[in-house]
């Protein structure tokens, strides 16, 4: 019994997983994530370096029809050392004093 759940456990994470693996390398997601890097002038929003940027979720609430302020760039740096201090669902501004702009 204990196991069988186990592996449905399992079979539901790998869904969640794929889809959004999935909306990840979906146009929208490319197209909305081209919008964000242009708002913030192609810059990372932590530490302004303009390469190897990627968009970064502030939470998966809206996940799929995101708002700009729930997105982020940051460069591949900056975002590794947010997953590893943080993990995904906390805001990386906060932490530096920075204010993000709730206008977004
Ligand atoms: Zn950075
Ligand atoms: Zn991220």
């Amino acid at each position: 019994m204990k196991l069988n759940l186990q592996i449905h456990v399992g079979q539901i994470d790998r869904n969640l997983i794929k889809s959004y693996q999935g909306y990840l390398d979906s146009p929208q997601w490319s197209a909305k994530k081209t919008i964000i890097l242009k708002m913030w002038g192609w810059r990372c929003a932590l530490c302004s370096a303009g390469t190897e940027l990627d968009v970064h979720h502030s939470t998966y609430i809206r996940l799929g029809r995101e708002f700009y302020s729930d997105l982020l760039p940051l460069c591949r740096e900056c975002h590794e050392l947010h997953h590893e201090k943080r993990g995904h669902g906390d805001d990386p501004l906060k932490g530096y004093g920075v204010n993000s702009g709730s206008g977004w």
